[in-house]
């Protein structure tokens, strides 16, 4: 994205609160017949036939965000992502979101405009409609809350906890690209402090920065599940790396589990961005986060109507909780699966 650093900036103060809400949410219109009254007045009002399924993330930045490098426009997306994420997870479809925003005097309207351009674009793409939020000031950076929600029957909502003992272990997609793609950000950040000429050459890496930048969610599956009349049996979207999600399903479903190293998917430029960075790609795959795939179990009877999809990769099978959880390694060894999250490997790399 090239900022025009000419460009007169507009102060937040000179809108007002109303100004400002009205001219971020003037371009969102209705999609859905569920949704009866949206932006405009003191609450949303919604009408569902089915159950409705809420969930909410909130992202502060520093925590969850590095403005130096996440661009508001991807912020916007990402921060509908990463909720509707939550939704598909559940075997469910999302329609509405609420958005609310902290944000300090330090961004002018134009950066705000960007944000939402970003959650405009997530909402047209994944048919959502933004039916309200809060907007208030913060005395330090960018705060987002998102809240979406979503439908669906009864019998196909798909919760953490109905693995059964030798259940197929099933992954959409790829995993760990995310999290290099934060690596390989991260380098060139630290490359462009010491020389700010520096221009980075980033096309060998392009597939891991835009699963970082702008993850999609997993709206697709829901949908690839229902025309192949697969119902999970548990399910959780991948957020915090491969390992601890895994052990949410284990735990909450009491069963145990083997995952085979040998079966994890893996993106090319992910294999050899870790050999360049000499870090071993499986590590990354277990505990880096933010891919926002899918992880769920069904049953082997089930094995037939799923193995020749290309979106989705058996990576293991799930057994008695007696046995544990592990990891079988290419070289046929059982390593107990640890609950890493990629917080947990920034602080093992004392960052
Ligand atoms: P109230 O004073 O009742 O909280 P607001 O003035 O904050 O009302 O909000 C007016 C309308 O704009 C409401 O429908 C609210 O949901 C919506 N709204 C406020 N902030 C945002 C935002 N950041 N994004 C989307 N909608 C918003
Ligand atoms: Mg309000």
């Amino acid at each position: 994205m090239i900022e025009d650093k000419n460009q007169p900036k507009t102060s937040l103060g000179n809108l007002g609160e109303f100004g400002l809400i009205e001219h971020l949410t003037k371009n969102f219109d209705i999609k859905h017949s569920t949704t009866v009254k949206g932006i405009g007045d003191d609450a949303a009002v919604l009408d569902f036939n089915k159950k409705v399924l809420i969930s909410t993330d909130l992202l502060v930045e520093g925590i969850h965000f590095d403005l130096s490098y996440m661009p508001l426009k991807h912020l916007g997306y990402k921060a509908i992502m990463v909720n509707l994420s939550d939704i598909y997870a559940m075997n469910a479809t999302a329609s509405q979101v609420t958005v609310s925003i902290a944000v300090s005097n330090r961004f002018p309207l134009e950066a705000l405009e960007e944000l939402y351009e970003g959650i405009y674009l997530a909402a047209k793409i994944y048919n959502i409609d933004v039916i309200g939020g809060d907007t208030t000031s913060s005395n330090k950076g960018l705060l987002i809350s998102v809240t979406a929600i979503g439908e669906a029957e009864e019998d196909k909502i798909c919760y953490r906890n109905g693995a059964k003992v030798n259940d197929l272990l099933v992954v959409t997609g790829d995993i760990g690209a995310a999290y290099m793609g934060l690596q390989v950000l991260e380098r060139e950040k630290q490359v462009f402090k010491a020389n700010p000429n520096n221009q980075p050459d980033l096309d060998q890496y392009n597939y891991l920065i835009e699963r970082q930048l702008k993850p999609e969610a997993r709206k697709d599956i829901p949908k690839l599940l229902a025309d192949l009349e697969v119902q999970p049996t548990s399910m959780i979207d991948i957020s915090d790396g491969l390992s601890s999600e895994i052990m949410h399903l284990c735990k909450q479903s009491e069963v145990g589990c083997n995952l085979f190293e040998e079966k994890i998917p893996l993106d090319p430029q992910l294999i050899s961005v870790c050999e360049e960075f000499n870090i071993d790609s499986t590590t990354i795959a277990l505990s880096g986060g933010e891919d926002y795939e899918l992880l769920f179990t069904i049953s082997q009877d089930d094995y037939p109507k799923i193995k020749a999809n290309p979106n989705l990769t058996v990576i293991g099978h799930m057994t008695n909780a007696s046995e544990g959880m592990h990891l079988i390694t290419r070289g046929n060894e059982k390593v107990e699966l640890k609950a890493q999250g990629w917080n947990a490997l920034k602080n093992n790399e004392g960052e």
